[in-house]
């Protein structure tokens, strides 16, 4: 029996009650809410864990990193305005949970791990659960140029800085989720590429992530 298949009837209560909990804390698009109702998120944290993957919490998942928190995935899903089709960059593949939201949503999923180990068990997990996410390891504060340019970019790590690499890899019309701040606490932004040359930028809420660590992030 693979990982992937180790859905129970508890594990879809426990799915239905993580729904209601984000719904009750803003989260408004209900394809995102279907999304998390649908994928097995205890398969992306180790056995031990699993009792733990349906609490709307951070987990560790080794290499000192962890899967976001369920209500930042579908926070930065939601300001991410995905729809069906759309070219998504994900930066910081951790477990690949958020890259699997981003495929169940329809988008065509690119994402950027630095840990291998990180790397290889998130591509095996996406495959097992049928979830076909490009995934590359590498420093993804320089984005994945051979690709772009991205409906929207996600940054699933927190930086001292905009990626500037990242504004220039985003088409007309694309949006990119960044949370910017100290290595304690973050403020979400969003920047939407408005034309060639202009962008705008909105500060959002606040937020508390690991570091983005790369050549355009954290030393
Ligand atoms: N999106 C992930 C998920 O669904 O499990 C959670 C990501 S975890 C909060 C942040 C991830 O960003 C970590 O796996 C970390 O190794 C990765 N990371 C940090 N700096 C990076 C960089 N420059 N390039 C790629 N990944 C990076």
């Amino acid at each position: 029996m693979t990982k992937g298949s180790r859905a129970n009837r508890k594990h879809i209560q426990r799915r239905n009650e993580l729904t209601n909990t984000l719904r009750e804390k803003g989260i408004r698009d209900q394809r995102i809410l279907m999304a998390i109702q649908a994928i097995p998120r205890h398969t992306f944290v180790d056995t031990a864990l699993e009792n733990r993957a349906y609490e709307d919490t951070a987990l560790p998942i080794g290499c000192g990193q962890t899967i976001s928190q369920p209500y930042t995935v579908a926070a930065q899903t939601e300001l991410l305005q995905v729809e069906k089709g759309d070219k998504v960059l994900e930066i910081g593949t951790g477990s690949g949970y958020q890259a699997a939201v981003l495929c169940h949503m329809g988008a065509k999923v690119y994402s950027v791990e630095r840990h291998e180990e990180l790397y290889h068990k998130a591509k095996k997990m996406l495959h097992e659960l049928g979830y076909r996410a490009n995934l590359k390891l590498g420093d993804g504060t320089l984005g994945w140029s051979a690709y772009a340019p991205y409906d929207g970019i996600v940054v699933t790590a927190g930086a001292p800085v905009v990626p500037e690499d990242l504004i220039y890899q985003l088409n007309v019309g694309g949006r990119l989720v960044v949370p910017i701040g100290s290595q304690k606490s973050q403020v979400m932004v969003r920047i939407t590429r408005i034309s060639e040359d202009s962008y705008e930028e909105e500060q959002l809420q606040s937020f508390k992530f690991v570091p983005l660590i790369g050549e355009k992030g954290w030393d």
